[in-house]
């Protein structure tokens, strides 16, 4: 048997210096040569324990056999059969906790790329032009609505579409795509890609309208006459703030808004568009996720010369992805760790001016499993800043649960579901993704809209 090489196969990327002045993605992809040359590190274990670790249980060794052989067609094919985004999941995924930790090759060197291979498929197809369509279903005669066009409506919509149902999809934004448009920048996910699979979507017969908030013009129950099922892929788009004083100077963002402006409102491409946004010198942004880095980083290419990250851990606790921290670091974003913001203070006409902090230490385990921040009593700080971004999590808008009183929801605002069928407590209504379970994962979204589509169709079908 050949060596296997310890470590993945590296994916040529954009230098850190260049791409701070540009959108353009950070990461090239694989080649053909390098995507076989990855594929052959998986020594096709017997019990493969990637397949476990991915939540739509992808057959991961079935599609990288497949790109061994060269059978990148084949290799697509079988990857969507569980996974309608690959090229989305294949660039945004945490592999790192899921799949890829399962790997056995992980337990000494570095486990496959599976990520970048699913990526590299997704990539090839899109090159060969239009994604072929699967033959269509015959009808059934029902129909089912789709609020949120979010990865967690996008699967649900394509699962129940295939199955045969009339599908109509309502987004309260004029663009379908939720937070892979509004809030992951284009630099980490070209908008294009999205737009590609959501015409797949609309190929494949569903009816997206836009422009639509559920809630405002029309409630639930009112959807619930004209449709058999409802599913709500609404997401968690209500910001958390800190609320420390000077919180409300001007300059102060919370991450949604800060991004909006910058992505889907297209911030960075001033002149052509003429959002505005304010770009800072001294940028601090508050948090440690991947929202934080995605601020962090696209207060750089806004033209920051200073973006620092304010965490209230240290860098082992972070929540981001490595490879998220990694390019933040790579581009010179700076982190001042175990801080956390005591108070924002204020100049000339209310602009914000400094950020105070209280330096942290840290403490026993919390719920989490992380060790708690403790403040350090007298240690405060100022740091001069010209804007914050405050990027600490979100939680579900309540617009739909305050205008549907019979619905269930937990503390956090979230609508309450069963999660092995996506039912909610209001019949003929379901749930998925982050209105479900709070800010997760586009992965946890998709596979939350797969079990509700599951669950819908027998719904619908035995009613
Ligand atoms: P969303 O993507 O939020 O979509 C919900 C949609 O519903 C939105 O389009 C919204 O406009 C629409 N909507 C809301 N209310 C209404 C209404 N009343 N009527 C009609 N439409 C409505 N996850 C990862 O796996 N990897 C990452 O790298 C990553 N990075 C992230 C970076 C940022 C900046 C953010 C904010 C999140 C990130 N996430 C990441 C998390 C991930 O994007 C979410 O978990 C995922 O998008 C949730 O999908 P969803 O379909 O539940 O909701």
């Amino acid at each position: 048997m050949a060596k296997v090489s310890p470590v993945k196969t590296p994916m040529r990327e954009q230098p850190a210096a260049e791409r701070i002045r540009n959108n353009d993605e950070v990461p090239f992809g694989y080649s053909p040569q390098e995507a076989v040359l990855e594929a052959k590190r998986c020594i096709m274990c017997k019990n493969p324990g990637c397949i476990e670790g991915c939540p739509v249980e992808i057959d991961i060794p079935g599609f990288i056999r497949l790109i061994t052989e060269k059978k990148f067609k084949e290799g697509v094919t079988l990857l969507k059969e569980k996974n309608i985004l690959p090229a989305i999941c294949g660039r945004v995924c945490p592999q790192e906790e899921q799949c890829e930790k399962k790997c056995v090759l992980g337990v000494k060197n570095e486990p496959v790329a599976i990520g970048r291979l699913e990526r590299f498929l997704a990539d090839w197809e899109a090159e060969q032009g239009e994604a072929e369509l699967p033959p269509k279903p015959a009808p059934t005669g029902k129909k089912i609505v789709i609020v949120g066009a979010g990865p967690a409506g996008i699967t649900a919509a394509a699962d129940l579409v295939r199955l045969g149902h009339k599908v109509d999809m309502f987004e309260a934004l004029h663009q379908p795509g939720g937070v892979l448009v509004y809030g992951i920048p284009e630099f980490r996910l070209p908008k294009e890609i999205v737009f590609r699979e959501i015409n797949y979507l609309e190929r494949l017969g569903v009816k997206l309208y836009t422009n639509q908030v559920i809630g405002m013009i029309k409630s639930i129950d009112e959807l619930l006459n004209e449709y058999d099922a409802v599913f709500l892929g609404t997401g968690a788009g209500l910001p958390w703030f800190l609320e420390v004083p000077g919180e409300n100077l001007n300059g102060i963002y919370s991450a949604n808004e800060y991004l909006t402006r910058a992505n889907l409102m297209k911030a960075y491409l001033f002149p052509k568009y003429k959002t505005p946004i304010v770009r800072g010198k001294r940028v601090a942004t508050v948090g440690g996720g991947n929202v934080a880095m995605d601020c962090a980083r696209t207060a750089l290419r806004l033209g920051a010369e200073k973006s620092i990250i304010i965490y209230r851990r240290s860098l082992g606790e972070m929540p981001a992805r490595n490879e998220e921290i990694h390019h933040a670091e790579e581009e010179g974003v700076i982190f001042q760790l175990l801080s956390n913001p005591a108070a924002f203070h204020g100049g000339e006409n209310n602009w914000v001016k400094e950020v105070e902090c209280i330096r942290m230490k840290l403490g026993e385990p919390d719920d989490s499993g992380r060790r708690r921040p403790v403040p350090i009593p007298g240690a405060n700080f100022r740091m001069p800043v010209d804007v914050a971004v405050i990027a600490i999590g979100n939680s579900p808008n309540p617009l739909i649960p305050n205008t549907t009183p019979d619905i269930e929801t937990g503390k956090w605002g979230n609508i309450v579901t069963d999660p092995e069928t996506g039912k909610t407590s209001k019949p003929g209504v379901f749930a998925g993704g982050d209105v479900a379970t709070g800010a997760a994962t586009v992965i946890l979204a998709m596979g939350a809209g797969k079990t509700a589509a599951r669950s819908i169709h027998q719904y619908v079908m035995n009613k």
